[in-house]
């Protein structure tokens, strides 16, 4: 049976508006000696802004409606600033009927039929695999490229901001006892090791797609001993199976996306990231009274 103790935990978790999903968890986060981070919604605010309209020989308002047309059903945070952006620019109504079809690929973009014809929005990668010649981006920022079929239509730069609490949420659980944190994203070299050094981020891996994700959890996992755990932290729909398959997996309540929220172990309700550590001395305190 469960020791009563546990439930204390659990419920002193509640009071802080910590979701904990069984007593084990608690257990298992007095022992996390390693803490892996999504980037985007989870150190960042995920509040994309556009800083830069790069058409490619032909006016910005086409580049910019090509683009909200595109990332018109996507619910990313990218496709929210490229929407907001067109329309404080005012280029009238957007009509979404020209929308075929659109689907995102994940870590790459989208891919959508406008006006019968394919169009891309998203990163490097996705433009070498449609085989589009696009002249790369060196404006620091996340870089959405477009194309229509191989036609290369231009570049938009967003950029993110960091949550104003990481970088002392970071340092909290270094007090806590963790011995290694680590954040990887699908996002450029460039932009993730800004974020990560700008944090005191031990780890940065970049450019990774969500199931480079899960090897890269696995591989940490393997550094580990049997007694120490690894928690990940994240809100997306793709971070969903590396929830599941680290020790610990902590998601975005208001934020995070219901399939992060059902795969994780534990649910931070205001998204605010300093609470972990809140509750990793809460597990501490807990498992001295149960032991
Ligand atoms: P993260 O790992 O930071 O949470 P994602 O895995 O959601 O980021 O996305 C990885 C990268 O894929 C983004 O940085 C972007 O380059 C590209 N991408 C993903 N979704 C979109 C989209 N809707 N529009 C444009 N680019 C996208
Ligand atoms: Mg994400």
């Amino acid at each position: 049976s469960v020791p009563l103790g546990f439930f204390g935990g659990i419920g002193a978790a509640s009071k802080q508006g910590v979701l904990v999903k069984g007593s084990n968890y608690l257990e298992a986060l007095s022992e996390m000696k390693t803490i892996v981070f999504d980037k985007t919604g989870t150190l960042t605010k995920g509040e994309f802004v556009v800083s830069e309209v790069i058409p490619n020989g032909w006016e910005k308002e086409g580049l910019l409606e090509v683009a909200a047309l595109a990332e018109g059903y996507s619910d990313h945070p990218i496709s929210a600033a490229l929407k907001k952006a067109y329309e404080e620019a005012e280029l009238g109504e957007l009509s979404m009927d020209r929308v075929e079809q659109a689907e995102e690929i994940a870590g790459h973009g989208i891919k959508a039929k406008i006006d019968g014809r394919v169009v891309y929005a998203g990163n490097a990668k996705l433009m070498e695999e449609k085989g589009v010649e696009y002249e790369p981006c060196t404006v620091p920022g996340t870089v959405v490229y477009l194309a229509a079929e191989k036609e290369f239509l231009g570049t938009i730069v967003i950029s993110d901001t960091v949550k104003p609490e990481a970088k002392r949420a970071i340092a909290q659980l270094k007090q806590s006892g963790v011995k290694k944190t680590v954040m990887l994203t699908g996002d450029r070299k460039d932009v993730g090791e800004a974020v990560a050094e700008s944090l005191g981020i031990d780890e940065v891996y970049t450019d990774l797609l969500p199931g480079d994700k899960v090897d890269k959890v696995e591989a940490l996992l393997g550094e580990l001993s049997e007694k120490e755990k690894l928690g990940f932290v994240g809100d997306g729909i793709n971070d969903a199976p590396v929830l599941s398959r680290a020790d610990i997996g902590i998601a975005m309540g208001s934020m995070g996306s219901d399939a992060a929220i059902e795969a994780a172990d534990v649910v931070l309700m205001d998204d605010n990231i300093l609470k972990i550590s809140s509750i990793m001395r809460i597990a501490g305190k807990t498992l001295q009274i149960v032991h």
